[in-house]
């Protein structure tokens, strides 16, 4: 199995060699197609599992698909929330390496520095949004960020967001979230406050476990 057979279009195929990824993992093995379908996803995995790429792939393919017929201002369409400024980096970063070659914009946003950058780079326009729950919703309140154009949401690492206390702030979040989305949701475990909050997000969502 390679990403080829994953119907993975070229120019993200290109992006993923140049990684020196061969094969995907078996998240992405069993994700990637879910996530292509336009399917939510309930997905039960660790960090080092290769997450990252079972979910940023598909979204960019799908957004690089939908590019070509698209015009007017860049908006944000999709949305990746993340407990850490150090997953926010992390994920930005992976964006950035898969989506090389796709032309798409994506922005990471984090609290505990000034919020002079990060909202120039959102005023120069993203189509993907990487964030911690704070300074999201902080922008959000000063007007520097709207979420009604979102497509695909994420809510990674979700059992460490509600220990480190976000299930408010994710539930703020969620209410202003468009109804008519496709979610994603990665935990590492699954005890029934998480299992909850996925109800919440998710529609009828299929299941991986890693
Ligand atoms: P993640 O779980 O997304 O944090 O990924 C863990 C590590 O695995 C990162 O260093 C990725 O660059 C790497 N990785 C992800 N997918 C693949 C793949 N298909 N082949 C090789 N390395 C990968």
């Amino acid at each position: 199995m390679t990403f080829k057979d994953l119907s993975i279009t070229p120019p993200i195929l290109k992006a993923l060699h140049a990684e020196g990824y061969e094969k995907p993992t078996p998240i992405q093995r069993q994700a990637i197609p879910i996530v292509l379908r336009g399917k939510d996803l309930l997905a039960c995995a660790q960090t080092g599992t290769g997450k990252t790429a079972a979910f940023s792939v598909p979204i960019l393919q799908h957004l690089y698909l939908k590019k070509e017929n698209s015009r007017g201002p860049r908006r944000i369409k999709a949305l990746v929330i993340t407990p850490t400024r150090e997953l926010a980096i992390q994920i930005g970063e992976s964006v950035a390496a898969y989506g090389r070659h796709t032309g798409l914009k994506h922005t990471v946003i984090f609290g505990g520095v000034k919020q002079g950058r990060q909202t120039q780079a959102l005023d120069r326009g993203v189509d993907i949004l990487i964030a911690t729950p704070g300074r999201l919703l902080d922008l959000m309140s000063q007007g520097f960020i709207t979420l009604e154009h979102i497509e695909y949401f994420v809510l990674d690492e979700a059992d460490r967001m509600l220990d480190m206390g976000f299930i408010h702030d994710i539930r703020k979040v969620i209410a202003k979230l468009p109804r008519q989305r496709q979610s994603l949701f990665f935990s590492a475990t699954m005890p029934p406050k998480i299992i909850d909050l996925s109800r919440k997000i998710l529609g009828q969502p299929e299941k991986v476990v890693i």
